[in-house]
């Protein structure tokens, strides 16, 4: 998506440990015009797909995951970040190792809100290693219900989760692919 890599180019600062900082637009200050032409590309890349729910993972993904939503007009889950694992049976769990804060959290999603009827597209803002998109893919496969695709916003090529999910037969579309990036220069290179 062209008007996404020139924003990332011009706005984006590459740090060290391959980590791309992108807060001026996605990440910490939200730049709605740009998302609302996010949510209707990723509209015109599904829409051959039937969605009854778009799933993300809380904290960044979910203003992202609501601007997407409107366009499929369906509700947003987000899994959640929990300090205890809920013995109750209330809800699906999973273990997510998160790429940016190099911990591991539980999160769960009630059993409420995600069902064996859902067709679910999955959304998030970064595809590094893939540890989120997995986590996300466990809950859905808990509840029963239909992986359609995953939607990311930036995946970083370098690292191999979009490979591996690929790999499993399962469709990514991620509207801005980095296949190179470098803190000392600032570098950034797309894939095309
Ligand atoms: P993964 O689980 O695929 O390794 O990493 C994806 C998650 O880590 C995303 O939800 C995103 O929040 C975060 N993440 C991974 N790489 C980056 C990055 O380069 N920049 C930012 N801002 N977040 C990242």
């Amino acid at each position: 998506m062209e008007l996404l890599e020139k924003r990332i180019q011009e706005d984006g600062v590459v740090k060290e440990g391959n980590v791309l900082k992108v807060d001026s637009f996605l990440n910490h200050q939200i730049d709605i015009g740009l998302m609302n032409e996010i949510g209707k590309e990723f509209k015109r890349i599904f829409a051959d797909t039937e969605v009854t729910k778009i799933l993300t993972i809380e904290a960044s993904g979910i203003a992202i995951a609501a601007i997407v939503a409107q366009y499929f007009d369906v509700p947003v889950v987000f899994a959640k970040k929990s300090q205890s694992i809920n013995l109750d049976g209330s809800v699906y769990s999973t273990r997510i190792e998160s790429f940016t804060h190099k911990r591991v959290y539980d999160v769960i999603v009630s059993r409420k809100y995600l069902s064996s009827e859902d067709k679910v597209l999955v959304v998030d803002d970064f595809l590094a290693n893939g540890c989120a998109v997995d986590g996300l893919i466990d809950l859905i496969n808990e509840s029963g219900a239909t992986l359609q695709g995953v939607g990311i916003i930036i995946e970083k090529g370098f690292q191999d989760g979009g490979k591996r999910l690929r790999e499993r037969g399962i469709r990514v579309e991620s509207l801005a692919i980095v296949d190179e990036m470098d803190h000392k220069t600032g570098r950034i290179v797309f894939r095309h």
